[in-house]
């Protein structure tokens, strides 16, 4: 059988059904499955994904049999409406859409109205009655296929129609007669053959064809290139192309049309969210031209305008009725377009909802409630990296606010930073490590780049489905939209606002995603809360994993924080940062700098009870919980001084001369510091340094045991292994100083001695290691660096670039180069393991917090990932999508 290109949908029945997404694309598939539910749906058919990927792959050519097929399909439509394409009495007309398997919003753009032209457009007045809608339609097709099927600047076109209207003297589209839209289609038409040098294409046929290939080709536009680049999406996906019979909303005021949410996407509450517009067409209700209405009075909504409920009672039942059939069907929270055209409603998509981390979470738990969904379904609902907005801290409800004007709550979460007015700023104030927010009267896809690098986004137009609203939520980033109490002007690089405030470029303000409001400067924030449905879904989560998450934690205060985040012990405690801390770095340095052994123990004594201080907050803090505990790692040099002035100062409390405490700084000076004395080779160098953080790590763990009953198993990590003599030495040297305190203090403590794996030596030789070893951690920032032979610190002036121009898929140290680093992670854990079966292991790098790699940790066997204290959450919630299998990203 010859193959198949083309699925008819019509009537009741369907060729493709909801799970063909990937051949018919999202759109395409659910339009074939609404129809077959039963619900309204104009009849038409979708050109296959696969079409588009021939298409590339024979150089822009169709395979055999498509135009027949498409033929036949079309005329299947022309007999369910009783129309013919291209007819002159009853013409029928089509919209071309393109729906690729994920959605991209505003990637690709539909086509209404194809088939009218001159003798057309007679039919469609001489049916309708209405020369006027008549004329509009045509324009309307004039306008949408010269921009996107023959490249026409469209901003020539709007200006005829902004110069007729101030010539009317009028300001709205809809102040336009029949007669002045028929002026502007011929006015059109001929601006078009100038600028471009061919004919509008009269020819329905020519015209559908035109479409069908501008959607192909738009699969490669840059617009549609970058999308997908930054929502990993592969370009051999294909787009799909669907030709369906036009229904209008804009043929009176018994029409309209709306986009609507089965649920509030922004914060999850159960009830009908929409927005509609009567006597309009396609997008206007998301282009920002006209104010949209609210579709319902629900959730206390209270505009002015009237509600789509009040004005068309009976579509709305109809609508409400299907909204309940959907969510029923698909078991999930649904974004949907509809029409109405003469009192009758018309479905024209549906899909799954993007939606807020805060409304994810409330819609899965409250699925579960409702016997929609099961618990497992509900965690594989919430995506790991977008739990973020929430763990965030949202603004201080007590703060002093200047409140220079409120626009809509498009996408919660705080944000604060610079204005900047333009995409490109924005990302080149990103780049230098500025946080900006980025104004525009509206965006548009153009602008994607610039949304992703600022810390909020702020508009002056444009409903909560419009583009800003739409991408905001889908990039997990604050947003207010519709704000049309600003005044932009991009020329002067300012906006007014309320009180006669003149915000310019550069200046401070804070955005509130969840209340719209826009406020002067900087304001506080408060911590988020992770009680009610936030932790009702993670009960769940930790039913499914089964890596555990720990956190890497220096301080009691971020102890704290990770065990309120669900941490299970803590798995890199790093001791440097102690070290750092005011009160002590004189210690630290007068160790560092003493002249002999003798001096050191001085020094060191001095530090000895501070050290101690501090585990004993921390082993506190985590109640018995594990504890990992890295001796020193850094060189030496990082503690000293480097600034003249501050040399000075310190040569005169020590008292020693600046010229010796300069050579002193010379001699320590390293090349490669992260290649250089440090790790371990600084505890075989001067034992007496690992020796005191020993003791003082037992000594803690003794007086909590014997004083209040803790119970502590502390694990002590010996960093930058490379060989097991290094690491046997100083097993031999901690054992003994852990014997000598306990002796001491007469307890017994069980404690763990262990390594971080960092050097690739190390990862290779992992049986050898793991005979002096109870623990691994794999510390993959520096097994990163090492295994790649670049340094995080120089890396910035090429890595980006081998990750824009794909060298690289991703940042290795961002996500674990899973191909490289990861094979290291598997060969030292296999080899660990067959040395000493039951050794742990764990991984402590960043990558502990990266839901990709926490996934890899899952199936490499892994003990236990650590990551910062604000990662928990998200790494937990990865660990449960790990054990469950797949799982659906609704936030794409
Ligand atoms: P997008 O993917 O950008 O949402 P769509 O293909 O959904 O693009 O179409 C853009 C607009 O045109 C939507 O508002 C849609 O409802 C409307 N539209 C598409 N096809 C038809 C049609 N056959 N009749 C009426 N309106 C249509
Ligand atoms: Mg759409
Ligand atoms: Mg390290």
């Amino acid at each position: 059988m010859a193959a198949k290109y083309v699925y008819f949908f019509g009537d009741g029945k369907a060729d493709g059904k909801a799970e063909m997404k990937n051949l018919l694309g999202g759109k395409g598939a659910n339009l074939a499955e609404m129809t077959s539910i039963g619900l309204p749906v104009p009849p038409g058919f979708t050109i296959s994904t696969e079409v588009c990927t021939e298409f590339y792959k024979n150089e822009r050519n169709y395979p055999a049999g498509l135009a027949k097929e498409v033929a036949a399909n079309l005329t299947k439509v022309e007999k369910l409406m009783g129309k013919k394409f291209g007819d002159p009495k009853n013409p029928l007309l089509v919209s071309v859409r393109s729906g690729a398997r994920a959605s991209m919003p505003g990637m690709m753009d539909t086509i209404l109205n194809l088939g009218l032209n001159d003798v057309t457009v007679h039919g469609i007045i001489s049916q309708s009655k209405d020369e006027r809608f008549a004329y509009d339609a045509y324009r309307r097709f004039v306008q949408m296929y010269s921009d996107v099927v023959m490249g026409m600047d469209k901003g020539i076109l709007e200006h005829l129609l902004e110069q007729k209207k101030e010539a009317k003297g009028v300001h709205l589209d809809t102040e336009l007669s029949a007669a002045d839209w028929k002026e502007l289609v011929g006015k059109f038409k001929e601006k078009i053959k100038k600028h471009l040098g061919q004919n509008f294409p009269e020819d329905p046929q020519e015209q559908l064809w035109g479409a069908i290939g501008a959607v192909f080709g738009s699969w490669m536009n840059q617009r549609a290139i970058t999308y997908r680049k930054l929502n990993s999406i592969p370009a051999d996906w294909g787009t799909a192309v669907n030709v369906q019979a036009m229904v209008f909303g804009n043929m009176g005021d018994d029409c309209a049309t709306g986009v609507a949410f089965t649920r509030d996407p922004s914060t999850g509450k159960n009830y009908f969210y929409g927005e509609y517009l009567v006597n309009a067409q396609g997008e206007d209700v998301v282009a920002g031209i006209r104010t949209p209405q609210p579709i319902n009075r629900a959730n206390g909504n209270d505009s002015k305008l009237p509600s789509m409920e009040e004005v068309m009672p009976e579509c709305y039942t109809q609508l409400a009725k299907i909204r309940g059939i959907l969510e029923n069907h698909y078991r999930d929270m649904q974004d949907i377009e509809f029409t109405i055209e003469k009192g009758k409603l018309f479905m024209l998509q549906t899909r799954n909802g993007k939606r807020t981390a805060k409304a994810a979470i409330k819609i899965a738990v409250d699925m579960v409630g409702e016997g929609l969904i099961d618990e497992k379904t509900a965690v594989q609902r919430v995506v790991p990296a977008q739990l973020d907005q929430l763990l965030h801290p949202s603004l201080d409800p007590k703060a002093k606010k200047k409140l220079i004007a409120k626009g809509l709550p498009a996408s919660p979460g705080a944000a604060c930073g610079q204005v900047v007015f333009t995409a490109d700023e924005a990302e080149a104030a990103a780049k230098i490590g500025l946080k900006v927010i980025l104004v525009r009267v509206e965006t548009s896809p153009e602008d994607i780049h610039g949304m992703h690098a600022a810390q909020g986004i702020l508009t002056a137009r444009g409903g909560m489905t419009s583009h800003a609203a739409v991408v905001a939520r889908g990039m997990g980033k604050c947003c207010v939209a519709g704000c049309g109490e600003i005044k932009v002007n991009y020329g002067a690089e300012s906006f007014a606002a309320k009180g006669d405030v003149v915000v310019k470029k550069g200046d401070v303000i804070t955005l509130d995603g969840s209340t719209g409001e826009v406020m002067l400067g900087e304001v506080p924030t408060v911590p988020p809360e992770l009680t009610g449905d936030f932790g009702t879904l993670m009960e769940w989560v930790d039913k499914f994993r089964k890596l555990k998450v720990r956190t890497n934690a220096d301080t009691p205060h971020d102890a704290k924080v990770a065990r309120e985040f669900g941490a299970e012990g803590i798995g890199l405690c790093r001791t440097e940062h102690m070290f750092f801390e005011a009160d002590r770095i004189a210690a630290v340095r007068e160790m560092i700098l003493a002249e002999d052994l003798d001096g050191r123990k001085r020094a060191l004594a001095k530090i000895l009870p501070m050290q101690k201080g501090d585990f004993i907050g921390i082993f506190r803090e985590m109640k018995g919980l594990p504890v990992t505990i890295r001796l020193l790692d850094p060189p030496l040099h990082e503690f000293l001084p480097h600034e003249d002035k501050d040399i000075d100062a310190l040569a005169k409390t020590m008292g020693v001369s600046v010229q010796a405490l300069k050579n002193k700084v010379e001699f320590l000076h390293e090349f490669n510091p992260m290649l250089g004395h440090r790790g371990c080779r600084l505890g075989i160098t001067f034992p007496e340094i690992y020796d005191l953080q020993v003791q003082a790590i037992m000594e803690a763990a003794c007086e909590l045991n014997k004083n209040e009953g803790f119970a502590i198993v502390p694990e002590i990590m010996i960093p930058l292994v490379a060989v097991v003599e290094e690491l046997k030495r100083l097993r031999e040297s901690a054992v003994r100083v852990c014997e000598e305190v306990m002796g001491r203090y007469g307890v017994k403590i069980d404690y763990l001695i262990g390594t971080m794996i960092e050097l690739p030596r190390a990862a290779l030789t992992a049986d050898e290691i793991a005979k002096e070893a109870e623990f691994f951690s794999f510390g993959t920032n520096d097994l990163t660096q090492t295994t790649f032979g670049l340094s995080r610190d120089d890396a910035g002036k090429f890595l980006p670039f081998y990750v824009e121009s794909n060298l690289l898929p991703e940042d290795p140290f961002v996500t674990l180069d899973q191909g490289g680093v990861g094979q290291l992670v598997r060969i030292g854990c296999e080899k660990g393991r067959a040395t000493r079966k039951n050794l742990k292991v764990g991984i402590c790098g960043e990558h502990g917090g990266d839901p990709e790699s926490v996934i890899f940790c899952h199936k490499t066997g892994l003990d236990y990932v650590s990551c910062s204290p604000f990662r928990v959450p998200i790494a937990r919630l990865a660990a449960a999508h790990a054990a469950i299998g797949e799982t659906t990203d609704l936030t794409k």
